[in-house]
């Protein structure tokens, strides 16, 4: 496995696979590797003959920097993992080699970064946006690989990806759970044992609604949901929403997805479950 840090190293290296036609598979990390993050690599690695992972903590995504300071790190871990799982470059850079050649740009993501992490976390998207944007044109990749676990993430940077032709073909993978249900996640590392199991109850929730809202009462159960998990946690939104507009739905169709954010402690949990998969 090769270890890159900077640009110019991985476009001479990605440009000699190109000239041979081999497809480039991309999976873009902040590390604290998971089995999460380990199945979009096993992924990229079933489609593409060459497989990119990237770890960098990005910090225009933060808008909180006490939250960045302490976002787990855990690299040399994050490389055992990553050989073992095949994949064949990571990249590592640094921040200025990531935004030294920064060109503006104007992007029209239709609103789907007003809502729900939009709208509790000030910047965010744009920051995801930014980064994410560099990599596609550093990389080049013939597919990115995006967990369904940040869904509203997976959609701005599919709209991104379309609106500036970047990025390949943009890959949605379907979140990994704990047998408890939690999705896997690297803040999961920041939780004690028993909040561990708190947090499963949000899976719980999204359960509890799909089993007992009707055509006429999504949300009364919705309602119910959130005044339960508030024993526990500080609620930012559990909503319904459609996976195609983030348009607010009071009533169940195809396309519905619940949504969760919401603090545990001092540790904010995202995750969302599809009604119909
Ligand atoms: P992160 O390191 O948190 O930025 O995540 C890197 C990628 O892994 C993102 O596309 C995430 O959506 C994805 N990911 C994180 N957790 C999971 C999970 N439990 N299942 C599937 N994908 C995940």
């Amino acid at each position: 496995m090769l270890i890159v840090k900077n640009k110019e190293e991985i476009s001479k290296v990605l440009q000699s696979f190109k000239s041979e036609q081999k497809s480039v598979g991309f999976v873009p990390t902040m590390g604290a590797l998971h089995k999460g993050h380990l199945m979009l690599v096993e992924k990229a690695k079933a489609e593409n003959d060459v497989v990119v992972c990237s770890i960098f903590v990005n910090p225009t995504q933060f808008n909180d920097s006490k939250d960045f300071e302490k976002y787990p790190r855990t690299e040399t871990e994050d490389l055992k993992l990553l050989e073992e799982k095949g994949c064949d470059i990571v990249y590592l850079p640094t921040v200025e080699d990531i935004y030294a050649q920064e060109n503006d740009f104007e992007l029209n993501l239709n609103g789907l970064d007003n809502v729900m992490e939009g709208a509790y976390r000030p910047g965010h998207f744009k920051g995801v946006v930014r980064v994410v944007k560099r990599f596609f044109e550093i990389v080049k990749p013939n597919n990115s690989y995006f967990g369904l676990k940040d869904f509203q993430q997976y959609l701005i940077i599919k709209c991104m990806a379309q609106e500036l032709n970047l990025g390949g073909n943009i890959i949605g993978v379907e979140t990994l759970r704990e047998p408890s249900g939690l999705a896997m996640s690297s803040r999961n590392m920041l939780l004690s044992e028993s909040e561990k199991h708190i947090a499963a109850e949000v899976y719980t929730s999204f359960k509890n609604i799909i089993k007992n809202s009707t055509e006429k009462n999504l949300h009364e159960c919705i309602d119910k949901e959130k005044q339960r998990l508030s024993q526990w946690f500080v609620i930012n939104y559990l909503d319904a929403r459609s996976s195609i507009d983030f348009s607010e739905q009071s009533k169940i169709d195809a396309n519905t997805r619940l949504f969760f954010a919401g603090k545990l402690g001092n540790v904010r949990l995202i995750d969302n479950f599809g009604i119909f998969n």
